[in-house]
């Protein structure tokens, strides 16, 4: 290779690892995932990103966002990423998959088709933000991890269902904007902090006594659930209603989710919450991507940790019941306060540690997930 094809290669390595790799944060090379960077003196590119088995559906915004920012490098004329990824041990080893761009060999193109993850329309992958009782944080947790999801670089939606109390518009700050319904009746989702987004809070009057919410409520969620015009999302967080009941089962099961995060406080009180909770999706199916603990501790000023609700609890259920643990949210006064104030944490505050937290908790919630769609090990008896 000459010294300008050289140089061409080393720049393309740097644009990609300007990309995150949406499971680790990591810049895309730093990651492991360019498998291979051709540059041709003509001026052509042609680039190999490989997705982890189970989370192909997560890259494609990175893979689009490769040939964005390369096509826009000097020197480069045409550009070509293509998006593989090692099947597992169902799919032969060796096998590689390819989703989108030209698939290179005849044995990639016959390789079996991703199975589609989600049955919304314009969403690849739908994670469900739930928990058995109000009050614990569940809604907090919902939009600041959908701005951690955001910042790994996917394309997130967040869709505030609960028909208690939705909280979307005020911790997005869109209060009182509506949604816009387009000549095909499907409503046009909101943006607001890199998020697009959509709230039951939209259609239906919260003030009103709940025998009248109650059916506007369940037709409200119906047209949440059918009638939302996203645009082709990596992934959508649902903020779910509190509770275990027919209403969210019904959600569970109508969406096929990728995956579940159950939140709760250390409480005792909680914790049989969040036995219900590991219950319910467990009926429908549903892999538990992992259980948060919010409100987990309050830092005082001389940095000692009052257990205001007890300590670990949520944690230790969690093992009990084989779900992971995606980690602790302490009791924070900046998280209450950029809520009220309608500007989530993660989006407002990246550099703040509860930020980070969000961000490390929503790596591993999808490398959970990824696991979760991995095909099972055919096991061979020999004999
Ligand atoms: P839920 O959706 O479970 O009903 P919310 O997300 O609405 O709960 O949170 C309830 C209240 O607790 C809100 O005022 C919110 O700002 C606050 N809150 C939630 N988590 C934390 C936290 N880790 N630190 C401080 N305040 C929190």
């Amino acid at each position: 290779m000459n010294t300008s094809l050289t140089a061409q290669t080393t720049e393309i390595s740097r644009i990609l690892d300007t990309i995150k790799d949406p499971l680790s944060g990591q810049g895309l090379v730093t990651a492991g995932r360019v498998q291979g960077v051709h540059a041709r003196a003509d001026g052509r590119v042609s680039v190999v990103l490989e997705a982890p088995v189970g989370a192909e559906q997560f890259y494609e915004t990175a893979r689009a966002e490769a040939e964005r920012r390369l096509g826009q490098a000097p020197g480069i004329e045409a550009v070509n990423v293509v998006l593989t990824s090692p099947t597992g041990a169902g799919g032969g080893a060796g096998v590689t998959r390819v989703r989108k761009g030209a698939p290179a060999t005849a044995q990639q193109a016959n390789a079996a088709p991703a199975k589609p993850m989600a049955g919304l329309p314009g969403v690849r992958a739908v994670i469900a933000v739930a928990s058995a009782k109000g009050g614990v944080g569940k809604s907090t947790v919902a939009v600041n991890l959908a701005c951690a999801f955001a910042s790994l670089g996917l394309k997130t939606g967040l869709l505030d269902c609960d028909v208690y109390g939705p909280s979307a518009p005020t911790l997005l700050g869109l209060g009182a904007a509506r949604p816009r319904m387009r000549a095909d009746q499907k409503l046009e989702p909101l943006r607001a902090f890199g998020l697009h987004t959509m709230s039951i809070g939209y259609l239906v009057e919260i003030d009103a006594p709940m025998i009248w919410r109650g059916p506007m409520a369940t037709s409200a969620v119906r047209q949440m659930l059918d009638d939302v015009a996203w645009d082709d999302l990596d992934l959508l967080v649902l903020d779910m209603p509190p509770g275990t009941g027919d209403i969210q089962l019904t959600i569970a099961q109508r969406l096929s989710l990728a995956g579940a995060v159950i939140v709760s406080t250390p409480q005792e009180v909680a914790l049989a919450d969040v036995r219900r909770g590991i219950t319910m999706f467990e009926k429908t199916a549903v892999p538990i991507l992992g259980v948060i603990e919010n409100m987990a501790w309050l830092e005082q000023d001389n940095g000692v940790k009052l257990h205001v609700f007890g300590q670990g609890g949520a944690e230790k259920t969690a093992r009990a019941f084989g779900a992971p643990f995606l980690g602790h949210i302490p009791i924070d006064l900046g998280l209450r306060e950029s809520g009220d104030a309608g500007a989530p944490l993660v989006a407002a505050r990246p550099d703040h540690p509860i930020s980070a937290r969000f961000r490390d908790i929503a790596s591993a919630a999808l490398s959970n997930m990824a696991a979760a769609q991995k095909p099972a090990p055919t096991i061979r008896f020999e004999g």
